[in-house]
């Protein structure tokens, strides 16, 4: 689960690590409030931040102003802090993160504007290879770190954290040499990382990431930050799953969520329907192995109902990228009639326009191929699984191209 910079800002707060003073504002009037009680306690410079999930919003644009200003706007006055709300508030906002069709901005931050000496890059992460959470520090902050990963990946520092001992001084220190600090700034530094640190454990963070991380003569700070919970840990952070903004997330995701499917759209073109996360999985490798692209990864779970196999199939179909699906059920748990009849009633429900391949073995698997066979609809029945991943890529190359 994402939350926005200014949630995490404060959660940051909480565990010491500095940030500069902001206030959130839900509508124009409000900003303006936040600057006034900012300039009330000294600051003379304010900055304007949109709150989105997605990065890149200063280099961003605003969909009704595409050669304006970005979602990260620097303002000298009250008024220039309410011009610059205007043209944000309630509008579209698009990033390199947030794709072509960009985010509506609901939510603005309002933030003490730093005179900033250095920016640098920090981002913790759990390193799935070494099992360790894992400090990744650049110079070369407040840029686009996948291109630094990329063309120059000598100039990022990783130090693995050992996972009993914890963050000690060490550690922190190797990650403050990577970022070439000395003195009262590495003093503040190694306090910052250890601060940072248990943010993102005791949170049961996912990510922690500040971009740009500044210095201010010799002090550290966050400057802007992005937090990703696991979603299995929630429970024990019930202030943090308040936190969530279901506005920002995508609608299929809620409705699957709200039906106890697993869903998680992609970037393909093959729509998958699968029970179990596992071969939801192979199934994904399959259909690249031949040569597609799933959209989805899709588990209906072990239970599902005829109902919850419409849900998930309307689910795939509103996906305009899928120009192709591919049903795949081992019936343990679950039984193939019962499949057969949600895929049934969906495809006619949703007037099926695109190739539909259907692979089914296990529990009532006869039935349910007698059910599709007489369904009068045009399924192309697959034998096994590579023979189902072969068939779906290639009736989907060819409604592509059609
Ligand atoms: P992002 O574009 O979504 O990553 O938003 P950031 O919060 O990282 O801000 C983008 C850039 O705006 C930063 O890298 C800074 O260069 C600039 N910026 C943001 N806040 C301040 C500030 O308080 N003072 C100054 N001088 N620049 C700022
Ligand atoms: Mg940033």
């Amino acid at each position: 689960m994402n939350i926005h910079e200014y949630q995490a800002k404060d959660l940051l707060k909480k565990y010491d690590v500095a940030v500069p003073a902001g206030i959130p504002a839900m509508s124009v009037d409000e900003a303006v409030k936040a600057a006034e009680q900012l300039a009330a306690s000294g600051t003379t410079l304010f900055v304007v931040k949109a709150q989105i999930h997605a990065g890149g919003r200063g280099a961003g644009h605003f969909k009704d102003n595409p050669e304006g200003k970005g979602g990260v706007r620097l303002c000298k006055t009250i008024d220039d802090v309410r011009a610059a709300a205007e043209a944000m508030m309630n509008k579209v906002l698009v990033t390199k993160q947030t794709g072509p069709e960009g985010k509506e901005v609901q939510r603005l931050y309002v933030t003490d504007g730093v005179d900033i000496d250095q920016e640098y890059y920090c981002s913790v992460v759990l390193d799935r290879a070494s099992a360790k959470v894992t400090f990744m520090v650049s110079t070369e902050g407040g840029m686009d770190i996948e291109e630094v990963a990329h063309e120059n990946p000598d100039a990022i520092t990783k130090v693995a954290i050992d996972p009993d001992a914890g963050i000690t001084d060490a550690d922190a220190g190797k990650i403050a040499d990577g970022l070439k600090f000395e003195g009262a700034t590495k003093a503040n530094a190694i306090t910052f990382f250890k601060n940072l640190y248990k943010v993102y454990v005791d949170l049961d963070a996912t990510i922690v990431e500040i971009n740009p991380l500044i210095t201010v003569g010799d002090e550290v700070m966050a400057l802007d930050a992005k937090m990703n919970f696991d979603e299995n840990a929630l429970f024990r952070h019930p202030d943090v799953a308040e936190l969530r903004d279901e506005t920002e997330e995508d609608a299929n995701e809620k409705i699957a969520k709200d039906n106890e499917l697993s869903y998680v759209r992609l970037d393909g073109n093959i729509g998958c329907m699968v029970n179990g996360a596992g071969l939801a999985m192979a199934t994904m490798d399959i259909i690249k192995l031949y040569g597609g692209e799933p959209a989805n990864f899709l588990d209906v779970g072990g239970g599902a109902t005829a109902e919850r196999v419409t849900v998930a199939f309307k689910i795939i179909l509103s996906d305009p990228n899928v120009k192709g699906i591919l049903v795949n059920i081992f019936g343990g748990i679950m039984k193939c009639d019962v499949i057969a009849q949600g895929v049934i009633a969906a495809a006619k429900e949703v007037d099926l326009s695109v190739p539909l391949v259907v692979r089914l073995e296990g529990t009532n698997v006869e039935k349910g191929k007698e059910l599709m066979a007489a369904s009068g609809l045009p399924i192309i029945a697959a034998d096994n699984l590579d023979d189902a991943a072969q068939k779906v890529v290639q009736a989907t190359k060819q409604a592509e191209a059609a």
